[in-house]
């Protein structure tokens, strides 16, 4: 066994090397570092440090008890915890939970908690499903996503997508039994840092989340999504469709220009093919815009192509942002046109379901997500929140 400091077997003698963040770390280079760095080369060290990292959630080695004592300063000097801060929360009528996180370089993230309606004997939410980031704000600039106001600041890490997680079950006090990448930030556009995450929340050793329970939403990148079907993740895949015909589809998605509607549908067939999973694809209804006879008949020949079904999504108002331009003249049809849509559309064959707005009050519905809680002024006009907390 090699007892030289880290420092020194980096070649940097006098100075202190950087610590490696732990978390994201896959088992195999969990394994790796352990033996290279500390001299332990049992595979159990490093399936038990895994599991108090993820399972049981530990923010110190020094809680590690089962690990021997001498290991924990060497732990501490060659690896560091993260964490994300809690900097705001604000929680719906509807028992939405939307917080606000700092990251180690002041930015920040929004996670939203969604509880199912559906409850226990004991009047618990059956489903409790997080709806992660995966980047600091998004470059794609959907017309109707109030994340596209924020531009791209930069990818989150490995770690930060886990945190989020890990962070929420922490304050919650309850597992994640769901997990929806469909907060800010387009998933594929990260789609390293994103493989890396689900690879350790789909190992059993972290008991986070199984696969069938995992959802990706993506404006729809082709190669990204190719990638996807072969990396043996199988976990559930929802595109933002949103629109039957390149023209549309380009006045709301930019994206569309360079990746248009055929290459995307051929690259989402193409998931379903490598895993036998069906697709999702997500459809805002806008007045007057994606809503004719024409667009059913669209989309029924789209959902034909590979078993899948259609997810119609209530357009939550981002007025809070200021659109310009198209955003300013979006809006969501009536309820009776909204029922009637649903109905046409079922009648064309379609499978139907429709998204609940969970946590519109507190601007953490899909697409809501812009840090308005940063700016206390949006704090104070939002009053139809049950509480709505600086931490
Ligand atoms: N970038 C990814 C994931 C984030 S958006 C994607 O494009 O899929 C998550 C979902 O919320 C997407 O289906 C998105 O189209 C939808 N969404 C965005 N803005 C919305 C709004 N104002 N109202 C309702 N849904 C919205």
């Amino acid at each position: 066994m090699d007892d030289k400091p880290v420092a020194a077997q980096n070649g940097e003698v006098g100075k202190i090397a950087e610590r490696v963040e732990i978390l994201g770390v896959s088992m195999a280079n969990l394994r790796q570092l352990l033996l290279q760095r500390l001299g332990i080369p049992e595979r159990y060290r490093a399936e038990q440090i895994f599991r108090w990292l993820y399972a049981k959630q530990a923010i110190s080695f020094g809680e590690m008890t089962d690990l021997p004592k001498s290991f924990i300063p060497k732990l501490e000097e060659t690896f560091e915890i993260g964490r994300v801060i809690l900097q705001h929360e604000s929680l719906s009528v509807d028992g939405t939970r939307k917080f606000l996180f700092e990251l180690s370089d002041g930015r920040s993230i929004e996670t939203v908690l969604i509880p199912s309606e559906m409850r226990d004997a004991f009047g618990k939410a059956r489903r409790r499903t997080l709806c992660v980031s995966t980047q600091v704000g998004c470059p794609l600039d959907c017309k109707f996503c109030a994340t596209a106001s924020m531009k791209l600041k930069r990818n989150l890490t490995t770690a930060e997508i886990l945190l989020q997680i890990l962070e929420v079950e922490r304050l919650a006090k309850e597992d994640i039994t769901n997990l929806v990448f469909m907060g800010m930030g387009e998933p594929l556009l990260n789609c390293d840092n994103v493989v890396e995450a689900l690879r350790i929340i789909t190992d059993p050793l972290t008991e986070l989340v199984g696969k069938k329970r995992i959802t990706i939403s993506t404006s729809g990148l082709p190669d990204e999504i190719k990638r996807l079907a072969n990396e043996g993740l199988d976990v559930k895949l929802a595109l933002s469709l949103h629109a039957t015909t390149n023209a549309l589809r380009t006045t709301l998605m930019p994206i569309n220009k360079r990746h248009p509607l055929e290459e995307v549908l051929s690259a989402m067939e193409e998931y379903y093919n490598a895993t036998h999973i069906p697709i999702t694809y997500e459809y805002i209804l806008f007045d007057g815009l994606n809503d004719s006879e024409a667009d059913i008949k669209r989309l029924a020949k789209i959902t034909r192509r590979v078993p899948s079904k259609v997810n119609v999504i209530p357009f939550h108002p981002i007025d809070f942002t200021a659109p310009e331009g198209i955003a300013a003249t979006l809006h969501a049809p009536s309820a009776a046109a909204f029922n009637s849509f649903i109905q046409r559309l079922k009648e064309a064959g379609v499978q139907v379901m429709v998204r609940s707005s969970s946590g519109k009050d507190i601007e953490a519905a899909c697409g809501q997500l812009a840090l308005a809680h940063a700016d206390p002024a949006v704090l104070q006009a939002n009053q139809k929140a049950i509480y709505s907390i600086r931490v």
